[in-house]
């Protein structure tokens, strides 16, 4: 089997109300989609986390060295297109890139030998995940606090159980919001913070302390992620736990916050981290060193798809009774080419996902929302 083409897909969409994270406008939703085609008919789907045009060119930068070879020699891939370009590469678009690529090859591993990826990266521990919604940015044009605080409840009344929202903004108005969102879905419910690296370290300090009263099952990215040592200081002097890691890539992107243990949280996501055979190597250095594991999450529903596949290998860790299991961080903003870029979406039930079974991703991609939400 060889390879015989490497495409991409670039898939677009106008937001009629642009969301705020603290770090990121977002006025139209874009991710890509990588295609890789085999001489025997075969097709493997992946997907790069972060700026589709730009993962596009390096794709393409990576493409004249992908065709005709054996996609099933997937380690062999990964090191030869990480060397290649590992002088001016190594972190970065060059490791999310590499991510799609990875992923579309293992796709058709899974396919060739007719098994889902999970059963050929050494088995499933799980069957279906219980899934966490990520939202509650901040939308133009509203009241922020009363509008996450109705968007949260909407999340709850669908039955999920742990929800996650922004903050990094501004930090008495965070304080006020997340005090009004604990009190909106009451004591039951898992609520997670995210600062998008808004924070400097005094303040992130200062917020975890304050916050910690609301019960937060972590508090994300506080500070910008080059600041590893920041990490540290700001997980040592609040008692929030602290998670970071969706800008960390590669093994040894992840190398120092996980064994100086900058974060109690490791959020390796498989569209960024390197796909699957960087992502395993990264859950084995996290559970080595005693981090616990929470993938982030998004994109498409072939990065869903991607990352259920993922999320069934992780172990549990430590194994017990009744185990810690890694949530699923599902996306409930404006996409609407999320779901459609499947024949069978990929839905949350009472916020329980299901892992597909079926022979690589487990999914069917659909064309016509592929030609629907392209790039012009
Ligand atoms: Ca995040």
């Amino acid at each position: 089997m060889k390879i015989v083409d490497v495409r991409t897909h670039l898939l677009d969409f106008k937001l009629d109300t642009p969301f705020e994270s603290a770090s990121m406008r977002f006025d139209r939703r874009q991710h890509l989609l990588v295609e890789v085609v085999c001489d025997n008919g075969l097709v493997g789907w992946g997907e790069c986390l972060g700026p589709a045009q730009m993962n596009a060119a390096v794709v393409q930068g990576y493409r004249s060295r992908l065709l005709g070879q054996d996609p099933l020699q997937t380690e062999v891939l990964w090191l030869d297109l990480y060397h290649t370009f590992r002088d001016q590469g190594q972190r970065g678009l060059s490791l999310t890139a590499l991510s799609g690529v990875d992923i579309a090859l293992w796709d058709i591993k899974g396919k060739h030998f007719n098994a889902a990826i999970s059963n050929l990266l050494g088995g499933r521990f799980r069957e279906q995940v219980e899934a966490y919604a990520t939202g509650s940015f901040r939308r133009e044009g509203v009241d922020r606090i009363s509008d996450v605080v109705a968007e949260t409840k909407r999340y709850i009344a669908e039955g999920f159980k742990a929800t996650k929202i922004k903050i990094g903004f501004n930090l008495e108005e965070d304080l006020e919001l997340i005090r009004q969102v604990r009190q909106a879905v009451g004591p039951q419910i898992q609520l997670m913070i995210d600062a998008n690296h808004g924070y400097q370290v005094d303040e992130a300090i200062e917020l975890g302390r304050r916050a910690a009263a609301y019960d937060i099952a972590w508090f994300e990215e506080p500070v910008l992620p080059e600041w590893i040592g920041a990490y540290r200081e700001v997980k040592e002097k609040q008692p929030i736990p602290v998670a970071g890691g969706e800008t960390w890539h590669s093994r040894w992107g992840m190398l120092e916050p996980i064994t100086t243990r900058a974060v109690n949280i490791i959020q390796p996501d498989v569209c960024g981290v390197g796909g699957f055979s960087e992502f395993r190597r990264v859950v084995d250095m996290a559970q080595t060193h005693g981090i616990r594991v929470v993938p982030h999450v998004w994109g498409t529903a072939v990065q869903i798809a991607a990352s259920l596949q993922a999320h069934a290998t992780i172990a549990p860790a430590p194994v017990r009774q009744s185990p810690l299991d890694a949530m699923f961080e599902f996306d409930r903003t404006e996409n609407p080419f999320r779901q459609a870029v499947v024949m069978r979406p990929l839905e949350h039930e009472k916020g329980v996902i299901q892992i597909p079974t079926g022979p690589g991703l487990g999914i069917e991609i659909n064309r016509a929302a592929l030609e629907e939400f392209k790039l012009v």
